[in-house]
């Protein structure tokens, strides 16, 4: 059985105060969204002070992003075992924004799957199409293109222990959501190529959707068969919208 899982992913968003109502907040609702995997990504520089609030919690926190390498010259960047001191276990990889604005290869994309799943962390590796390649008819391909690039050489269990996010890019921050139908296809053809190299760790991987997700069409796109979750942006910056999310998971289809 696949656990659902919802993570926050709060982008450049933030201070000390906004962050520690925002985690009350959470914490205070959270009891209505039992039996999945919850998570917040905050901001690098945030990490320590968001594992502190959530010490004791069975709410995890994730990074938006971080190195390959482990340690070194690579001025500004920050290494999986930093993160590991402060009790992170999930690592976004691949987010659009990185593709799209820091010029992430899928080739770098990989490595730094590579490498979370390596440290002994859970990477969420993020794939979608621009609308311009959805209105040329080139979703399936774009996604398998970013998908085989980070599956290729990992092995079953590698394979079964990332999380993948099918987050197509016009519908990210836009607004606009993907029907329910849109991403499963999407999802299943993801599942089918993960099937390919490894028929159980096709079943087992958990492949969330991301892209304007909140609280009134969760519950619609949570219920389809290959849809395991969400990652979501602007909704995880209030508490009430996220844990309604995480309600809608929480009460979707158990499948896997
Ligand atoms: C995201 O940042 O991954 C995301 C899906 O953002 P939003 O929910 O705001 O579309």
């Amino acid at each position: 059985m696949r656990r659902s899982i919802v993570a926050g992913n709060w982008k450049m968003n933030g201070n000390l105060e906004v962050n520690a109502e925002l985690i009350a907040g959470i914490l205070k609702e959270k009891s209505s969204a039992q039996g999945i995997e919850v998570l917040v990504c905050p901001p690098a520089i945030y990490v320590a002070q968001v594992s502190g609030l959530l010490e004791g919690s069975d709410i995890g926190v994730g990074a938006q992003n971080a190195s390959a390498f482990e340690s070194g010259a690579f001025t500004g960047e920050v290494s999986l075992p930093m993160l590991a001191d402060f009790a992170v276990r999930y690592v976004i990889v691949g987010h659009s924004e990185r593709r799209a604005l820091f010029a992430e290869s899928d080739g770098q994309v990989a490595e730094k799957a590579r490498a979370v799943l390596l440290a002994g962390m859970t990477p969420i590796v993020c794939v979608g199409e621009t609308l311009e390649e959805r209105e040329a008819g080139g979703t399936l391909e774009v996604v398998s293109r970013q998908l085989r690039a980070v599956c290729d050489g990992l092995d079953a269990d590698q394979l079964a222990g990332m999380v993948v996010a099918y987050e197509p890019v016009w519908a990210i921050g836009t607004g606009r959501t993907a029907t329910p139908e849109q991403a499963q296809e999407v999802h299943a053809a993801l599942r089918a190529l993960i099937a390919e190299a490894d028929g159980k760790a096709g079943l087992e991987v958990r492949i969330l959707y991301g892209g304007s997700v909140n609280a009134e069409n969760a519950a619609q796109l949570f219920d389809k068969p290959d849809i395991d979750g969400g990652l979501v942006g602007g909704a995880s910056l209030k508490a009430k919208d996220f844990i309604a999310i995480c309600s809608a998971a929480a009460g979707a289809k158990v499948t896997g």
